[in-house]
């Protein structure tokens, strides 16, 4: 690497895809940098519930710093999370792996055995955060064991690998995972406060494996700082090295801009991040000859997600870890009991009774009819005092292929519809799902008001827009996450990802970065 320039590799993004590139780039001899335009929270500064909008919600305009961010868009709403750890401060740790059909769909089809090759990576990927079966169910995860039961899918209702520490809870031991080379830990408590973050060090959130023990090695970390433009230095093609500009993201008055060098990049900024970067890079010129196919194909995992609430004051839905239990209850789909801790009641604010129609008109009257059938069921919605320990999640998701794009507006990202066919939140076997679980618990079941206004799914797992193509006019990157038409540059996030994987898919972004990883050679 050149002398002149600062660091080896600037890694932008400090999720699943940039804290195992920090990692793994420090561990072969590299200097590392990692700028995260977040916080960097501990457990003590995680909001009590979902009630504390400025921990909670990252939303900078109104200076709120918190772990979660939700982006609307004309064709699907996105939940992503941010800070030092990205999404895995707010995930809820469930770690599957996909199915077959993932590896072979897509835009990465055929480019390689993705199966065979990634399997080693997954296993690693897997050791790394922790994984390990849930070993307790609680009310929610019996709703939908009862609801497997009766679809006659009980044989395939399991417990979800997750990236918690089960050890004893409340009790500080030495760390469980990495020989004492990781920080102290505690065992789960089973408080269902997963999503806004752990307050028990149980959860494996990044910051306490991939980051910590790159931060260990070396690695740098620099938090609340946002990365505006890369730009080569030099030659164009980023060969003799890349500025980096940032400036402050939580201050009030000034916006400290910096620059620094580094001979590589890797953009690990998930795909608001990722893609909103590439594409700016791209339209104002400083690095133009990107691929064309930025921003295409972006997935939301086919998904669905509907929350069923009970006035049954026997049972406590909020109890467990965020994701307790999962089933398939087609050839296509997964689904999982969700659940926020109790005190979490934020979200009984935008949801509206589920219903399904082929447009608008038809849902609205649909919703209109419920209203006068049954009032109470819908307003008195508003009105449950421990909506969360009353309200199961459920989760369905398909691997199913479906696309929109991301464009460069005017001010900001917007969606498009492509050719292929577009992501809806009206699947015919969430609803079945809904409607099974609700009569298994006596409850209704509801769905974000966007979702059913609008026709735009929401999804927590936004992936793609700068896939991988077999030459740079059909993705972004090669089959080694390297950026067509630049040097020692990098796509190692959400957004490699190349087909639905119809699962959560940290795992699968951990494994795909730590195979991209193993490519590099040694400094
Ligand atoms: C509520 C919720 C629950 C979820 N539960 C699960 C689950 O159980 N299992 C699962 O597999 N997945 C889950 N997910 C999805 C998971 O969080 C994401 O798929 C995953 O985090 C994506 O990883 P990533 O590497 O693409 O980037 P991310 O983890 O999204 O990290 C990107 C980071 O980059 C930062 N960043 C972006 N732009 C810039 C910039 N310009 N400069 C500096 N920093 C920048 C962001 O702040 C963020 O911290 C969940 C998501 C949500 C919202
Ligand atoms: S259930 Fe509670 S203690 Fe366990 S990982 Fe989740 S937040 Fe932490």
């Amino acid at each position: 690497m050149s002398d002149h320039l600062e660091y080896d590799f600037v890694i932008i993004g400090s999720g699943f895809g940039g804290s195992v590139s920090a990692l793994r780039l420090t561990e072969k001899g590299y200097k590392v940098l990692v700028i995260e335009k977040g916080k960097w929270y501990q457990g003590k500064d995680f909001p009590k519930n979902n009630w504390h909008l400025k921990k909670w919600l990252w939303m900078p305009s109104m200076k709120f710093y918190g772990i979660l961010k939700m982006t609307f868009f004309r064709y699907t709403t996105i939940l992503s999370g941010v800070g030092v750890g990205g999404g895995s401060l707010v995930y809820a740790n469930t770690l599957p792996v996909p199915k077959s059909e993932f590896f072979n769909s897509g835009n990465w089809k055929g480019l390689a055995d993705w199966e065979k090759e990634l399997k080693p990576f997954y296993k690693e990927a897997k050791r790394m955060l922790g994984a390990e079966k849930n070993p307790k169910f609680f009310d929610s995860d019996l709703a939908l064991k009862m609801a497997a039961e009766s679809m006659g899918k009980v044989q395939d209702f399991e417990s979800p690998e997750v990236s918690v520490f089960f050890g004893k809870a409340n009790t500080v031991v030495s760390d469980p995972f990495f020989k004492g080379e990781g920080p102290d830990r505690e065992g789960c408590t089973f408080c269902g406060q997963c999503m806004t973050g752990c307050p028990n060090n149980a959860k494996n959130s990044l910051d306490k494996n991939y980051l910590y023990l790159a931060q260990q090695k070396g690695a740098e970390i620099l938090a609340e700082k946002k990365v505006n433009v890369v730009e080569p230095l030099g030659k164009k093609d980023g060969s003799t090295g890349y500025q980096i500009t940032f400036e402050d993201q939580t201050s009030y008055f000034r916006k400290n801009t910096k620059k620094i060098t580094s001979k590589g990049v890797v953009f690990s900024g998930g795909v608001l991040g990722t893609v909103r970067l590439l594409l700016d890079m791209k339209v104002k010129k400083y690095m133009p000859d990107l691929s064309s196919q930025v921003g295409n194909y972006v997935r939301t995992n086919n998904e669905n997600l509907s929350l069923i609430t009970t006035r049954n004051k026997d049972l406590d839905l909020s109890k467990g870890v965020a994701i307790g239990s999962i089933f398939p209850p087609d050839e296509h789909g997964h689904v999982e009991a969700v659940r926020y801790g109790a005190g979490s009641n934020f979200w009984k604010i935008p949801v509206i009774p589920m219903v399904f129609g082929k447009n608008v008109f038809v849902r609205i009257l649909k919703l209109l009819k419920f209203l006068l059938i049954h009032p109470w069921k819908w307003i008195g919605n508003y009105f449950i005092k421990d909506y969360a320990q009353r309200t199961v999640i459920l989760l369905f998701m398909q691997h199913l292929d479906s696309t929109i794009k991301l464009k460069r507006g005017r001010f900001n990202l917007s969606t498009r519809l492509t050719d292929g066919k577009k992501p809806t939140p009206f699947i015919p076997m969430a609803k079945t799902l809904a409607d099974q679980v609700a009569k298994e618990i006596g409850g209704t079941p509801f769905m974000m008001s966007t979702d059913i206004l609008t026709g735009a799914p929401s999804t927590a797992h936004i992936l793609g827009g700068a896939v991988i193509g077999k030459d740079k006019e059909s993705g972004v990157i090669n089959t080694e996450h390297k950026v067509y038409g630049y040097k020692n540059l990098y796509v190692c996030d959400g957004s490699a990802m190349s087909a639905n994987p119809g699962v959560n898919p940290s795992l699968t972004i951990t494994a795909m970065t730590e195979r991209a990883m193993s490519k590099i050679p040694q400094k």
